[in-house]
Formats: structure tokens, sequence, C-alpha cells
């Protein structure tokens, strides 16, 4: 089993940041919250002037100019991640959680046939720390990809996050290219020699054998809100409160819109949320994997088609209403993976949403944490170690919460074909790494 051997420089990485209280994605609010104090930013003024000219916009809309418009949006020109930001995510917290995503590429790269090359594609990046954690597993365990040849392709929206992952990744060692105007806006080459390109969108991406990980980038995407009435769904805005000046509120449509045609003919919830931009992603890597073979990770809080009201803002580590102060918060609403399920049914299998702490011990975090504590004598470390274990594992803090799924080829779960099994009685895959208990071989 390869996850004994991960040792070697075992520590690096281990003295991350403390650990604030709050993560994403424990609680959620709705502006509906009394407003003390409500600062008129640049992106309220903006929204205002939209609304005023054209009328209310939807949810989706609404998110996706506060974080991602390229003048003034909350992901563009800020780091948000850490102590001193907004939120903290598991990459962040302990180096465990990129190691153990790092051997499950690597586990499903020696049960498809090692590849000669395959490339690593990350989804939202933040500060570059997981594709860091997952890189240092595969050099640690360059015995095993031998000869591989890798290469990085990070998907990122934000300048000012793209110049923190290459400085993670390069550590300024090599000069960055740059190309504004070009889909691949800057290339470098990571401390170990392998190539990475920075796109901002995974359509850009070069079509080939590849492995893609996203974490906490799926509950970014704009969702549409829904409220199912007398009259039928309605879909909820955002309009200005007539009542205050530069004050935002929520309204219901007057009548039905079209985003309503991604509401499911038999839902019974009285609200959801639809995250048709989440569909097309997850189709798009679906007909990447059918094509080229590979897989992808995904990872976030999320529920399996169940919850309702889930979009919620964060500031500081604390909740924020998500209609005041427009621009300063991060936006987020929970992953429905039974959407994402629906949307990669028929190209690729999928497996999943399984909890993270499920996943994670599958994974052997528990004798991962062990080698690590047995190489650790300084106390304030060997607390930094155990106390993020408890909170990426713990049921009540990110362990239930969080949630693993995986899209596979076909193939990976039912063999070449059905009938060529039966002939050649060929034995059946190999389970995948995670989603079942873990196997020592
Ligand atoms: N995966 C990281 C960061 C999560 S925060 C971690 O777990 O620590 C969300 C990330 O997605 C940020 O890097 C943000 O800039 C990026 N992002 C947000 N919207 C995006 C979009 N539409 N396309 C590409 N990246 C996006």
């Amino acid at each position: 089993m390869v996850l004994a051997r991960a040792g070697a420089r075992a520590l690096r990485g281990a003295a991350r940041a403390a650990i604030p209280c709050l993560w994403r994605g424990r609680h959620f609010s709705s502006g509906k919250e009394p407003v003390e104090n409500h600062p008129v930013t640049p992106m309220l003024q903006h929204l205002v002037y939209k609304i005023k000219s054209t009328g209310p916009i939807t949810v989706a809309e609404y998110m996706k100019e506060v974080l991602t418009n390229p003048a003034k949006g909350y992901y563009v020109h800020r780091d948000m991640l850490g102590e001193k930001g907004d939120f903290i995510t598991s990459p962040e917290i302990s180096q465990i959680f990129g190691e153990l995503l790092g051997i499950w590429f690597i586990s499903e790269w020696m049960a498809t046939g090692k590849s000669a090359a395959f490339q690593l594609v990350e989804l939202g990046p933040g500060r570059g720390t997981l594709a860091g954690d997952i890189l240092r597993v595969f050099s640690q365990l360059g015995s095993v990809l031998k000869n591989c040849d890798i290469s990085i392709h990070l998907v990122e929206v934000s300048q000012q996050l793209s110049e923190i992952q290459a400085l993670t990744l390069t550590e300024g060692k090599a000069p960055l290219e740059r190309s504004d105007g070009s889909p691949v806006y800057m290339r470098g080459v990571t401390t170990s020699g392998i190539p990475i390109s920075w796109y901002r969108d995974l359509q850009d991406v070069p079509k080939e054998y590849s492995f893609y990980v996203a974490h906490e980038f799926f509950d970014v995407l704009p969702v549409h809100k829904f409220q199912k009435t007398s009259h039928g769904w309605r879909e909820v805005l955002i309009d200005i409160d007539p009542q205050v000046s530069d004050k935002l509120r929520f309204v219901l449509a007057p009548c039905a819109t079209p985003a309503e045609a991604f509401i499911q003919h038999d839902e019974t919830r009285d609200h959801v949320e639809v995250c048709p931009e989440a569909g097309v992603i997850v189709q798009e890597l679906s007909q990447r994997i059918a094509l080229t073979g590979g897989a992808a990770l995904i990872a976030d809080y999320g529920h399996d088609g169940t919850k309702t009201d889930t979009f919620r803002g964060f500031c500081g580590h604390k909740l924020h209403d998500v209609l005041i102060a427009p621009g300063t918060a991060d936006l987020t609403a929970d992953v429905d993976f039974s959407y994402l399920r629906r949307m990669a049914q028929g190209t690729v299998a999928s497996l999943g949403p399984i909890k993270q702490h499920a996943f994670l011990k599958n994974m052997g975090i528990d004798v991962r944490l062990k080698v690590l504590l047995s190489k650790s004598a300084e106390p304030s470390l060997r607390q930094q170690l155990l106390q993020g274990y408890d909170m990426l594992m713990n049921p009540k803090k990110m362990g239930e919460r969080f949630n693993f799924f995986a899209l596979l080829p076909h193939q990976r779960l039912h063999g070449p074909s059905q009938e060529r099994n039966a002939n050649q009685s060929k034995p059946s895959p190999s389970p995948v790494a995670g989603f079942s208990e873990l196997t020592w071989q």
C-alpha cells in the first residue's frame, strides 16, 4: 500500500495557519437579518444602476456579478482564504487532505493502466495549496510514477489568486510567462520541473487524458432560486428596496422565468436552488472523461437533492447577510449532487456523494496522521495535526457537511464490456479508493 511510503519530508507544510472557528457551509443567511450597517460599496452602486435600468435581477446574475465581475468581483482582486481572510478550507487546514487526494489520483492512474502521460486539472485552486500537496505526493512516489509525463492546468478567474498559486507552486524560482489576451494567460514551471498553465475557462484546457479536481469550487457557481406558490414556481429575484435607498431586497418574479426549465417535474420541495453552470461544467468533464479516460474528484459541501434555502455569505469568518455590502463577502450555495449525477448520467459513471469523514477514513487518514505524529516531536505541531484532523473528520465540523463525488469512465466500474467479461472471465475492476473501505494489498 502506497500510503506508508509517503513519509519523506513528511512534515513539510504541517505548520499551517491557526484554525479559525468558521468554515463555509454551516449556516445560511438570506438577507432577512436586521440591517444596522450597510455601506454603499462600488458593487452595490453598480447593481443599483443595473436594476434601475433593466429591472430586478436573478440570484444567479447577482452571484455572478458580485463574485466574478472582472472589475469589482469579490474573487478577482483579493486573497479571501485563511486566518486573515473570510473562510478556511480543508487543504488550508491540513496537509493530509491534499496528500490523500494525491494518492487517490495515483491509485486511479494505476488502476487504469498507468498511462505514459496525464494532466492534473484543478478548478478554482485558491492559493494552490491543494495542488502543492498533491504534487508533493507525486514527487514522493516518483518511483511509482516513473517517467510519467505530468502537466498541471489551473482554471482560475482571479488574477490575484493566480499570482499566489504561482508563488506556491514555483516558489518564484522560474520566471512566469504571461499573455493577457490568450486563453492560456500564464505559464510557469513548478519547483520539481512540472509545467503549469493557467486558464479562465475549462473549455480551453487541452482535451487530453486528465485527472480533474474541484474542491469548494461548485459552491461558488451562480444559483437560481425558486419558491413554490399557488400559481406554480416563481423565481426569487433581487430588487431595490423602495423604503430604503441603496438597499437591496428579495422579491418574487410575477410570472414564470426561463430557468424554471431546470426544476424536475416531480420536485416535492417548496423552495429549490438550481445551478445550470454546474450542469454545463459536469457535462464538459463527463464528455472529456468519456473521450480520453481519466477521472474527476469533486469535493464540496452539499446535499443529494434534499435541501432548500442554502444561499449564504461569509466575511471575516462570520456569516454575512448576502444582500449587504456586496463585493466584500463570499457568496455560496450548497452543491446539489443529485443534479450533478443527472448531468453526468449516460456519459460517465459517478460515485458518491460520500461524507468527507468516510472518504478520508477509507483513504487511510488515520495511518497518515500516525506517521506524521511519529515524526513530530514539537508539541505545537502535534497539536496542530490533531486539531486539523478533528476539523476535517469530526461529524459536527467538516466531516459530515463535506462530500466527495467522482466521475469515471463506465468501463472503470464495469470492466471493458459485459460480454467480453463473461467470455474471457476477466477479473472485475479494482474498487475505486475512498468510496469503499480501504483494503491493504
Ligand atoms: N479550492 C480552493 C479554493 C476554493 S475558493 C480551496 O479549497 O482552498 C473558490 C476558488 O474558485 C477560488 O480560487 C476562486 O477564485 C475560484 N473561482 C470562483 N469562480 C470561478 C469561476 N467561475 N471559474 C474559475 N474559478 C473560479
